[in-house]
């Protein structure tokens, strides 16, 4: 990691383990470099993000289907869809170091907005030299050729060594959909258009992973492939493209300023594509993709009909015709987007007093914890009544009981955690002790994250208040 980008992200790294976000990978045995463990926080947030993509993009859509496929497949399946051949970076090495680097990274970091790199080596090489292009670890500047290294990993089945049983674990979990598409289309009997989505893990070999859980070598992916009829793939490309940027506007709350559409110069397009944006985000370290929206042609479908023998066409009973469909396809990394959601929600405050807070400002609906329930004393009936109140709660919602330390240290640490709701009970809301002030009887306080502000809810609304504000 660069030391510009270590500052950016350092405080949010540092936030991340010690609130029990994400961990170091294999910690224990000094680590295993760019490999992540997501803690109970960031294991619930992650969840969360992935049942809203789930609930928004397949479970309340009639048109579209869900599958869970294997993350092996027979090797075949990437042979035909190109990855064998072509799913490569441009690789170069400092001959003065050794250092190996990717060459279109290098040239895009020095050449910075508005460049577009193309996927043509020669040209690569041309501009390593032409830029003056210097090795980030030693400062010279003298590369080998780039040469395309394969991302994909390779690993063996069976019990025997060497017996020619390579397989590969799966680089996208698109090529899943497609090898399932005739048995979708047999068995379940959808109308076109309509889309498949699927959740599941990727790996690729990643030259240079980094930026923290930004580009790692094990990673989630949620996509979505929808089919749909030649010549209507223009239309959805640009349904998809506006769907996905508000559902991250709308529903994740993320700032509009941040974001931004790329579409794709015609040299920068993968082989299958003819048509690819990428929403970006502006991370502390610049802008990157969050999520690729690409027209990927008939071009799968096409190859595994050709390697496998197997039809993949759709029949159109209204319309009388056969035709192989044309897909579009919004593919997301789920630990891309957490990573998102961290950097906007993260934010250093300096409050009147002078002091400061870490807060994270996650939207209701993706926060990890959705209310802390806080007794202001941790004996007798205001403690009885906050358990009661958290045991009712914890069935519907992930909620905290904390009775330790101070509740301003409390506060702060639901702040850090993203807690949008805490909810204080005292001597008001028994109706018990010097100077109660019995109007609030049967009340508790609940304090807003982002305003600070407090407001008095009876108990028995509590549930329906919550659900309201963290659906
Ligand atoms: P790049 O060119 O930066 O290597 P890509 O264009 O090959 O990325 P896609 O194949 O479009 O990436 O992947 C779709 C999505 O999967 C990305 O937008 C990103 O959210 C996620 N993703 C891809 N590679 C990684 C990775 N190594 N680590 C984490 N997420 C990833």
């Amino acid at each position: 990691m660069a030391k510009k980008v270590q500052d950016a992200l350092k405080d949010l790294v540092s936030l991340c383990k010690r609130r029990g976000f994400i961990f170091p990978g294999s910690e224990i045995y000094d680590g295993l470099a760019n490999t992540w463990d997501y803690g109970p926080y960031g294991s619930e947030l992650k969840r969360n993000i992935k049942d809203l993509w789930w609930r928004k993009f397949v479970a309340s859509r009639p048109d579209v289907l869900g599958l869970d496929s294997s993350i092996l497949l027979n090797p075949k399946v990437w042979q035909a869809s190109g990855h064998v051949g072509n799913f490569s970076d441009p690789l170069i090495d400092c001959k003065a170091c050794h250092e190996r680097f990717r060459a279109d990274h290098l040239l895009e970091e020095k050449l910075g907005e508005g460049c577009t790199v193309g996927k043509n080596f020669q040209d690569i090489a041309a501009m390593i030299v032409e830029n003056q292009i210097e090795c980030p670890s030693c400062g010279k500047k003298d590369f080998t050729e780039p040469r395309a290294f394969n991302l994909m990993f390779q690993t063996e089945i069976g019990v025997v060594e060497g017996a020619g049983n390579k397989v590969y674990l799966r680089p996208e979990t698109a090529q899943g959909i497609f090898i399932n598409f005739r048995n979708i289309i047999d068995n379940v009997r959808p109308k076109m258009p309509f889309g498949v989505g699927q959740i599941g893990k990727s790996f690729r070999n990643e030259i240079t992973p980094g930026n923290f859980i930004f580009r790692t070598r094990e990673f989630e992916q949620m996509e979505l492939e929808f089919f749909c009829e030649p010549g209507t793939e223009v239309e959805w490309y640009g349904y998809w493209k506006k769907f996905c940027m508000n559902w991250l506007l709308q529903d994740l709350g993320i700032t509009s300023k941040k974001l931004r559409m790329r579409e794709h110069a015609p040299e920068e397009l993968s082989h299958y594509s003819n048509g690819t944006s990428d929403v970006e985000y502006e991370f502390p370290f610049g802008w990157g993709e969050l999520w690729g929206i690409a027209s990927r042609t008939d071009f799968d479908l096409t190859q595994h009909q050709k390697e496998s023998k197997v039809k993949q066409e759709y029949f159109d009973p209204i319309a009388n015709k056969r035709y192989i469909p044309y897909v579009v396809e919004p593919s997301l990394g789920v630990d891309r987007l957490l990573l998102v959601l961290l950097c906007d929600a993260y934010d250093v405050e300096k409050l009147s007093d002078g002091e400061e807070r870490v807060v994270l400002h996650f939207h209701p609906s993706v926060a990890p914890v959705k209310a802390a329930v806080l007794p202001l004393v941790k004996k007798g009936k205001v403690k009885e009544v906050a358990e009661s109140i958290f045991q009712n709660l914890i069935s519907r919602f992930n909620v905290e009981y904390d009775e330790t330390q101070s509740i301003g240290k409390r506060y702060r640490r639901q702040d850090e955690l993203g807690t949008p709701y805490c909810i204080t009970v005292d001597f008001d809301t028994i109706g018990e002790g010097d100077d109660v002030d019995l109007s609030k009887k049967g009340k508790v306080t609940i304090r807003d994250r982002d305003t600070m502000q407090q407001e008095l809810v009876a108990i028995e609304d509590l549930e329906d208040w919550l659900a309201k504000r963290v659906r």
